[in-house]
């Protein structure tokens, strides 16, 4: 099994040594070209979505990605991520890839609140798993066949449709690989 990961921007890295660990070969989507080697799943890493977004048109690679998330490649997407899968971002015109019918909130804890730690569950894993939010967004409404998995103090932190697995949170970041574990059982 392959997973490849999008290496434009944000917090990559981490995901590769998470994928290391748990013995996954993976490569990096860095151009266009990259996409045409084989891959079983990508991870759509954290960062800045609105930089992430650009880049993908710019480099050529947005329709590919696109094409190959809606004819069922798993996606793991965290953060950032998960704002480009949204159908819809609050106060913004348009989407990026737009692959789950979910409203999502850009940094939506406020300056102050904006990165913190706890702990939640997670549907699909057993026990509480670690939950790292950097600058994170919330998912406003999940719609259609999109399921909430996750919620921290009522408001929704994962949710996943079909092949494609979103969350506001950071597990790259923590040693818990539950929930890239479940994502490879995708
Ligand atoms: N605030 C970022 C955005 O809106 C997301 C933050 C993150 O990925 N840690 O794109």
């Amino acid at each position: 099994m392959t997973v490849a990961v999008l290496a434009l921007q944000g917090a990559f890295a981490e995901h590769e040594n998470v994928l290391k660990r748990l013995g996954v070969d993976c490569i990096e989507l860095r151009q266009a070209k990259d996409l045409e080697t084989p891959y079983d799943g990508i991870i759509l890493p954290g960062g800045e979505s609105t930089v992430q977004g650009k880049l993908l048109k710019e480099l050529g690679m947005f329709d590919t990605i696109k094409e190959q998330i809606e004819n069922g490649m798993p996606v793991l997407a965290t953060c950032a991520g998960l704002i480009l899968l949204a159908s819809e971002v609050e106060g913004q015109e348009g989407c990026h890839f737009g692959t789950i019918p979910m409203c999502v909130r850009r940094n939506a804890y406020g300056r102050q609140l904006g990165s913190f730690r706890t702990k939640g569950q997670v549907d699909g894993i057993d026990g509480e798993v670690p939950l790292t939010f950097i600058r994170a967004p919330r998912i406003v409404e999940v719609h259609g066949d999109a399921r909430a998995l996750a919620k921290v103090d009522g408001r929704i932190v994962a949710a996943r449709q079909g092949n494609q697995l979103g969350v506001t949170f950071h597990p790259e970041l923590d040693d818990d690989t539950h929930l890239h574990e479940l994502f490879l059982q995708m």
